[in-house]
């Protein structure tokens, strides 16, 4: 991408530093001038302070420097053994000659061509004087400094009048001592130097330098005037006019006195009084040119800071332009190119490693991610456009977009859509409670979901499946609602046809119930005949080949009987018309119920039922209980059956875990024949006797397969472990439930007796009590056999009645002591009869037995009756031997 050009003024960016430096620079230049003049009054001073600083310096180094030269030649004097032998008698001439042999020495050897000494006596008289060698004898006892160097005999020096000439001079006084006494006083050397190198050193760097005095003697007057020193070398001094007032000049003071800038620095006596004054100027011209030096100096100090400053910021301004708004404009560029093209393929092209380029490089990551996400959207839209149905509607129903498959469905075009109501693709068949309620939803910011018949273009009509998502925006506000909708037609209509399909099938179904009832029915009245009659026959007088031949009559019709029972059930458990309840079922009260029911088989083969751990059966199971007891019954029946003579069999249960639940397994073992291990797996197949077919064992093959498919139903799981000649270890196991959940329902204490007919065989009783006996039955075959059974009885007399009703009547007028009721009758049937029976007050009192007699014989009827109130369940065909045994009972 090329690199947009930037201009300066068109870069916000820019534009604050660029003001910001423009004003700056603005106001460094109108406020330079008050600057310059507080710079131009500081440099004033620093230049005042310097001067002071600098020429009071000056002046006490070269005042000092003299006074130290004035002291070693003063020493060298003193020192002088000439002369401190002809002082100690005051001779001049020694003196004299010395001194001009040291002056000359001086003169040769040294800058001093003249020096002024005095030679003066212990107690102040001047005995020799330099040249003025004829004076003696001055009395300068008076003099200041020698009055001071008399009373302490030590050497003293400062500035003082020299001598005679009265000119104030640089005097140094040097005790000269006794050559026999080193501590001895006997006079004094003075010397006294002139002031001209001062003035000459302060020449030197263009500075005046005089001395001021008075003529005054009164010392302590302020008004007293000091004027230039006498001393020719301050004759051309400017400041020779000047005039100082005593009072001016106490301290160190500076004044701008006749275009001069001038120092002065008082002399004082050792009695602090002033003797004299230094003064020290400069033109007030060189002062300005210094101060002005200074302003100058800090001009071209600051336009450098300034020069500098504007530098480094347009620099700045450089830098910034090249490596951030460059960089912005290129990021700028390519945003906005994104947001037309809306390519987010395109990258932005920032090779740098600052700030901005790692910037970059998260931004390209986030063009990366956007065009991936574009791309999934894109994908998903695809998906959900090839699949789904959608449209887009305004607040108001009014559709904003619709895609492809919409218009495939719906018939119409997108165009003939957009802009319309929704309501278009409405069928008149929809209630419009229906919309009120979707729009009552989608209203309040929820997704609808529902299921909608809609009327295409051409007026057919299609099924949808519709979830409606309302759309808001960032602030939450709806602004559109999204429909997404699924055609369903196809399922509506395999719906509706399976729907018709269960229909028949039910009714198909109910037909096959109804036809398999009645076929038991039927089937069982003529057997009840065949095999009661033939147990009656029995009782005749037969041949031993006759008994033998009736004896197979009777297994075979009891085999069929048994045939048709388990076909009828097992049918019933395929057509899917097995009611199941599931509750909680005790297993204790189960397996001591189906015990009981087994027991007299058991004896009759005697064979040994054991419950092991009986104190642990008391447990809960979640399973039909009467279908439950049939399984466990199945089982046990089997283990007898199957069992040797004298067999054993164990009824036993163990908790286990499965999948972190616990479950229990009922067993019953055996001690029969085992099952071969090849057979195994056939073992639960209908129909399947495993060779027993042409054994004296009865059985279908079914008992089996009927108990797998109830347990399986039941949720539970059912299995064996066999070893032939060993025997065989049924189980059947289900979850265990809470104690709490399971409902105690009360130990039954009614034995079905189903397996147990040939056990309660009774020997043939001859003699019976007379006993009145009501028989509700509409089926002349079995009126007749009970007839002939009766017949065989002394002391029964036997009433009939063909229905319900006409039993009823019979039953008030004769109170019999014995009932025995058929369930299915023309008119009320048997089930309705017993209440109104057991409510006759006269059966109550006498203690009527009622025994159901009837070809319902599946065990949900016998459970049924026996709930009902019924003493017994006989079912048919007809147990002579059985019947023969209730009627004789006392
Ligand atoms: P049925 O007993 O009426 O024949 P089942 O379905 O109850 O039918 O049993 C199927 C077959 O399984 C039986 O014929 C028998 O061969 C075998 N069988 C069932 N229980 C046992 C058992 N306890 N010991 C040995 N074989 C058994």
């Amino acid at each position: 991408m090329n690199v947009p050009k930037v201009h300066l003024k068109n870069s916000t960016l820019l534009k604050t530093p660029l003001w910001v430096s423009i004003a700056t620079l603005l106001g460094l230049v109108v406020l330079s001038f008050p600057l310059i003049m507080i710079l131009n009054q500081y440099h004033e001073d620093i230049v005042r302070q310097n001067f002071i600083e600098q020429e009071s310096r000056v002046l006490n180094e070269q005042i000092k420097q003299k006074i130290d030269i004035g002291d070693s030649i003063a020493i060298a004097y003193a020192q002088n053994t000439v002369i401190r032998n002809a002082l100690l008698f005051e001779e001049r001439a020694p003196i004299i000659s010395e001194l001009q042999l040291i002056n000359r020495e001086y003169a040769q050897k040294t800058r001093f061509k003249n020096i002024q000494a005095h030679i003066i006596t212990a107690d102040g008289r001047s005995l020799v004087k330099t040249f003025e060698l004829d004076s003696y004898n001055q009395d300068l006892t008076e003099h200041d400094l020698v009055k001071r160097a008399v009373e302490t005999g030590q050497a003293i020096s400062g500035i003082n009048i020299g001598g005679a000439a009265s000119h104030f001079r640089v005097i140094n006084i040097q005790p000269i001592y006794s050559l026999d006494d080193e501590s001895e006083v006997i006079g004094f050397v003075a010397i006294s130097q002139g002031l001209r190198s001062v003035v000459e050193s302060f020449h030197a760097h263009q500075v005046d330098y005089a001395l001021f005095s008075s003529k005054s003697n009164q010392i302590d007057s302020d008004g007293r005037e000091f004027t230039i020193g006498k001393a020719h070398y301050f004759d051309a001094s400017p400041m020779a006019g000047f005039v100082f007032i005593q009072k001016q000049i106490r301290t160190d003071n500076l004044y701008f006195l006749n275009d001069r800038l001038v120092y002065t620095q008082p002399i004082l006596d050792y009695g602090n009084h002033i003797l004299a004054v230094h003064a020290v100027s400069i033109p007030l011209d060189v002062y300005y040119a210094r101060v002005w030096q200074r302003n100058v100096d800090a001009i071209y100090i600051l336009g450098a800071i300034l020069l500098s400053t504007l530098s480094v910021s347009g620099l700045l301004l450089m830098v910034m332009k090249r490596s951030v708004i460059r960089p912005l404009a290129v990021f700028e560029k390519t945003i906005k190119k994104v947001n037309s093209s809306k390519e987010y393929s395109t990258s932005v092209k920032i090779n740098s490693d600052d700030e901005i380029g790692r910037l970059s490089e998260q931004f390209n990551i986030l063009l990366r991610q956007t065009e991936d996400l574009i791309h999934s959207l894109q994908y998903q839209q695809q998906a959900i456009d090839s699949s789904l149905i959608v449209s887009k509607t305004d607040l108001y129903g009014k559709i904003v977009y619709v895609n492809q498959p919409f218009e495939r469905i719906s018939g119409y075009s997108s165009k003939e859509l957009i802009g319309k109501s929704h309501n278009l693709v409405r069928h008149p068949d929809m209630s419009p409670e229906l919309f009120k309620d979707m729009w009552m939803t989608i209203e309040s910011k929820r997704p609808w979901k529902g299921q909608i018949k809609n009327r295409a273009k051409d007026g057919s009509a299609y099924f949808v499946t519709v979830n409606i998502l309302p759309i808001a925006n960032l602030n939450g506000e709806v602004t559109d609602y999204l429909s997404i909708q699924e055609d369903i037609t196809q399922l509506i209509e395999l719906k509706e046809s399976l729907q018709t399909a269960k229909e028949v099938a039910e009714k198909a179904n109910q037909a096959k119930s109804q036809f398999l009832s009645s076929m038991s029915h039927e089937l069982r009245t003529p057997l009840n005949s065949i095999i009661g009659f033939a147990q009656l026959l029995e009782f005749s007088n037969l041949s031993e080949k006759q008994k033998s031949q009736l004896q197979n009559i009777t297994k075979s019709g009891r085999h069929l009987l048994l045939l048709i029972n388990d076909i009828l059930e097992l049918a019933k458990i395929e057509s899917g018309n097995l009611d199941m309840s599931l509750e909680p079922v005790n297993l204790k009260e189960l397996i001591v119920d189906a015990l009981h029911m087994v027991e007299a088989l058991a004896k009759q083969k005697q064979i040994k039922l054991h419950c092991t751990n009986g104190d642990n059966l008391d447990h809960f199971i979640n399973a039909d209980y009467t279908r439950i007891k049939q399984v466990l019954l199945n089982f046990l029946s089997n283990g007898i059956k199957y069992n040797k003579d004298q067999g054993e069999i164990y009824v036993y249960v163990e908790t286990f875990d499965k999948d972190g639940a616990g479950w229990i397994r009922i067993h019953v073992k055996d001690t029969g024949l085992g099952i071969p291990r090849k057979e195994l797996k056939r073992l639960f197949e209908p129909f399947n006797r495993l060779g027993h077919e042409n054994s004296n064992i009865e059985g279908s093959g079914i008992g089996l397969s009927i108990a797998k498919d109830l347990v399986e139903r039941q949720g539970g799981e059912i299995g064996v472990e066999s070893e032939q000649g060993i025997g065989s270890d049924f189980w059947f196991a289900f979850p265990l439930i809470d104690r709490e959940q399971a409902v105690n329902r009360e130990l039954s204490n009614t034995i079905l007796n189903e397996f147990s007919h040939d056990a309660t065989s009774t020997p043939f009783v001859e003699k019976v009590d007379y006993k009145k006996v009501l028989y509700i039955e509409d089926n002349p075959s079995n009126i007749g056999l009970m007839e002939d059974i009766v017949e065989t009885l002394n002391g029964v007399s036997l009433t009939v009645a063909n229905t319900a009703e006409l039993g009823l009547e019979e039953a008030k007028k004769i109170v019999p002591d014995i009932m025995f009721i058929d369930i299915n009758l023309p008119g009320m049937n048997g089930d309705e009869l017993l209440p109104l029976l057991k409510q006759l007050p006269e059966l109550r009192e006498n203690g009527t037995v009622f025994y159901a007699l009837t070809a319902n014989a599946m065990i949900e009827d016998v459970d049924r009756g026996l709930e009902i109130g019924f003493d017994r369940y006989l079912t048919k065909p007809i147990n002579v031997a059985e019947v023969i045994a209730l009627l004789s009972q006392e």
